[in-house]
């Protein structure tokens, strides 16, 4: 019998039997893995980590995709850097009043097998017209393009290999600068309790570039150790305090279909622990009265 331990922690990890190797090899940029698990269905592992798998990708794509986009209520450029996988694709192509759907990738054979092992990921949305994707690095595209978006997903890796520059104080202060007004950067920021120095960093990093920065949260169940922690930045404050008549009326509107994400989640999203407040710096100011 084969196992696949997740490599993401020295000291602990989780354990999967692999019921069937489907793809196992290099690409030019990481170690790339799928395989399928009795429980999980099938899983993509990219050197050494877990990024997603069928049975619980749909609570973390459809968080970092609709609560940015409901939030802003008219969003028409999205912008999407990493998601090989194709779920993000999904389900930001799921709103209708969307006009263009740019994906920066770094690597195109996550594309390629994801689209070939892992279908329902992307689900056809690589066929929708308004679909562009870019073949490059995330922080060299953000330095460069002249595009503008309303909203920014950053739907990255950890910060180690390729990854990493993601996480840079440089990406942030070039999404500041691709995003329309009142546009919105949302990001994967690893697990609070397992990840704090990432979150902390993150934290610093956006306070340094965006008037205002939050993060909200989602426990997936292969994100192991508790909630994920989303990245939140943006120039209107706005836009973390809608009132849930607003986000109900624009749910309602978007048609979308979902299985985890809904208005009363999105705003309790935003409410966070004590412990993770002290990590992001905000437990002692904005939360006490
Ligand atoms: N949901 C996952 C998670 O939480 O770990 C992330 C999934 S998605 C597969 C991450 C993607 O980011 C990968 O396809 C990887 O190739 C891409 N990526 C990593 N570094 C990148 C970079 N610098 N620029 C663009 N894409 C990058």
């Amino acid at each position: 019998m084969r196992e696949f331990v997740e490599t993401l922690y020295d000291s602990y990890g989780q354990l999967f039997r692999i019921d069937e190797m489907l793809f196992e090899n290099r690409t030019a940029h990481q170690h790339l893995a799928i395989f399928h698990n009795a429980a999980f269905g099938r899983v993509l592992v990219l050197d050494g980590i877990v990024q997603t798998t069928e049975k619980d990708e749909f609570i973390y794509h459809e968080m970092l995709a609709h609560v940015p986009i409901l939030a802003h209520g008219d969003a028409r450029q999205v912008l999407i850097v990493g998601g090989g996988d194709g779920a993000m694709v999904r389900e930001v192509a799921c709103h209708r009043q969307i006009e263009q759907i740019t994906q920066v990738e770094i690597d195109l054979r996550v594309i390629d097998l994801c689209r070939q092992h892992l279908p329902s990921h992307s689900n056809g949305a690589y066929d929708d017209s308004r679909v562009n994707v870019v073949i490059d690095d995330g922080l060299s595209f953000m330095q460069s393009t002249a595009q503008r978006f309303d909203v920014i997903i950053s739907d990255s890796t950890d910060p180690i290999g390729p990854g990493e520059a993601l996480f840079s104080g440089a990406f942030y202060a070039a999404c500041k600068k691709r995003l329309n007004p009142g546009g919105i950067l949302v990001t994967q920021n690893g697990v609070a309790f397992m990840q704090p120095s990432e979150l902390a960093t993150t934290a610093r990093r956006l306070s340094n570039v965006f008037d205002d920065w939050h993060f909200y949260g989602a426990a997936i169940p292969t994100y192991v150790g508790g909630i994920m922690t989303f990245g939140w930045a943006t120039d209107d404050p706005g836009l973390r305090h809608h009132s849930l008549a607003l986000l109900r009326q624009r749910y309602a509107a978007s048609g979308i279909q979902t299985r985890h994400y809904n208005p009363e989640l999105h705003r309790a999203a935003f409410a966070l622990p004590q412990h993770v407040l002290q990590i992001i710096g905000k437990a002692s100011n904005e939360y006490r009265s």
